[in-house]
């Protein structure tokens, strides 16, 4: 054998090595990926497996296989009522390797930053409420319209807490929000799936503690009750497979807070504008602003006391602007109390949680993504209704213009 042969023969062999390898790998891959976690992929897009938890630095929607193990939390929304575009109002997605998704609270603003993801929405059917404020509730209906015409072909599931009073409760929301909307859903039914267009709501007590509002395929999620402005705000415990997120709404410091989020892995609590920033951000007098900040909410230096106690594997403060200056302020009043790891959220920042580790890093998406591709089960879903508008308003379409005909199914 020549050196040339010989060499030749060394390739071959260490390429079919690499080879096998590669298939080792393949195989061991997809069985660490259960079915029902699959994501239907927008077209063009293959998403890979995250190897020895080495993460790219940004978080490209769509090209990451979720481990079965790992769960990824997304802030869509950390700010206020009072929105910037960067800081619209309070909502998170939570993902679990189980292929299971829920959102937590839709404030207002969410939306478009759940499109950006280009999520597979025939799997975004379960919402908890944490209050029925308008920046935690305020797009429940721009979502449930828009999810269902971008691919959620089965019934909208809300979670919420009672109030003191069944008017202030979140069935009594729910249904008033759908006879509001009732028009725009009578456009769309029949054209879109008929099932999609329902919302189912589960009101629980908001005075129960730490009690089991969901469960199923392996995920537990209790609520306990929180402080804030009126009874009915609570918090939220998501655990599955030996991970815990916890959901804090917005609340004063509490006791229950502090006893059922202990030792989370991710705890996540608003951290307010201090008073001072807070009366100079908006222009507020200060006596309003310390009121809002410390009575209603929790300032940062409260926030890091919490975080001390109950010493999660990651805290994360939100509900705020991001501003330079802002976000000092917090930081400053943050880091006086507690000193242990921490992410001030901003929108789209992406928590990955496994045993071994936590990534917090940011997505990076486009302002023009277009809309993701709906599954084969939510083009045949069944659409039963046929509508048109009355004669005496089809009786005025102008006659200057006829539409080009309909094209062969
Ligand atoms: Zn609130
Ligand atoms: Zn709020």
């Amino acid at each position: 054998m020549s050196i040339k042969q010989r060499s030749m023969a060394q390739m071959i062999k260490s390429f079919s090595r690499v080879l096998a390898t590669l298939l080792v790998t393949a195989s061991l891959v997809s069985t660490a990926f259960a079915e029902g976690a699959k994501d239907n992929m927008p077209m063009g897009r293959t998403a890979t497996a995250i190897v020895d938890g080495k993460y790219p630095a940004s978080y490209f929607p769509n090209t990451e296989l979720l481990g079965a193990d790992e769960m990824r939390i997304t802030a869509l929304g950390t700010g206020m009522p009072n929105q910037t575009r960067a800081a619209v109002s309070i909502s998170y997605l939570v993902e679990l390797g189980n292929g299971d998704k829920f959102l937590f609270d839709l404030g207002s603003g969410m939306l478009a930053n759940l499109f950006s993801l280009r999520p597979d929405f025939s799997k975004l059917d379960k919402v908890f409420a944490s209050h029925l404020h308008v920046d935690h509730v305020g797009d429940l209906m721009a979502f449930h319209i828009g999810s269902w015409l971008s691919g959620r072909y089965t019934p909208l599931k809300v979670y919420g807490p009672s109030g003191s009073t069944p008017a202030l409760g979140t069935a009594s929301f729910v249904k008033h929000m759908q006879e509001g909307y009732a028009w725009d859903i009578a456009t769309r039914s029949g054209a879109l799936p008929d099932a999609g267009g329902k919302i189912e709501v589960t009101e629980f007590d908001y005075m129960q503690e730490n009690q089991v509002v969901y469960q199923g395929n392996g995920v537990t999620i209790r609520s306990w009750p929180a402080i804030h402005s009126l009874d009915g705000a609570v918090s939220y415990g998501v655990e599955w497979n030996g991970l815990k997120y916890v959901f804090g709404g917005d609340t004063y410091p509490n006791s229950w807070y502090m006893k059922y989020a202990k030792g989370a892995d991710v705890a996540s609590h608003e951290a307010f504008l201090p008073p001072k920033t807070l009366a100079a951000y908006f222009g507020w007098d200060l006596g309003q602003a310390t009121y809002v900040s410390t009575r209603i909410h929790t300032e940062p230096q409260a926030f890091g006391k919490v975080m001390s106690q109950i010493k999660p594997r990651l805290a994360v403060g939100y509900h705020s602007v991001q501003s330079p200056e802002n976000n000092a302020a917090i930081m400053d009043g943050v880091r006086k109390t507690y000193d242990g790891p921490l992410a001030l959220a901003r929108d789209l920042m992406v928590i990955n949680v496994t045993k071994e580790q936590i990534k917090v890093r940011m997505a990076n998406v486009d302002e023009y993504v277009l809309p993701p591709d709906v599954t084969m089960a939510y083009k045949k879903a069944a659409r039963t209704n046929k509508k048109q508008v009355s004669a005496k308003v089809a009786a005025g379409k102008w006659k200057g213009y006829t539409p080009p005909p309909m094209p062969k199914r």
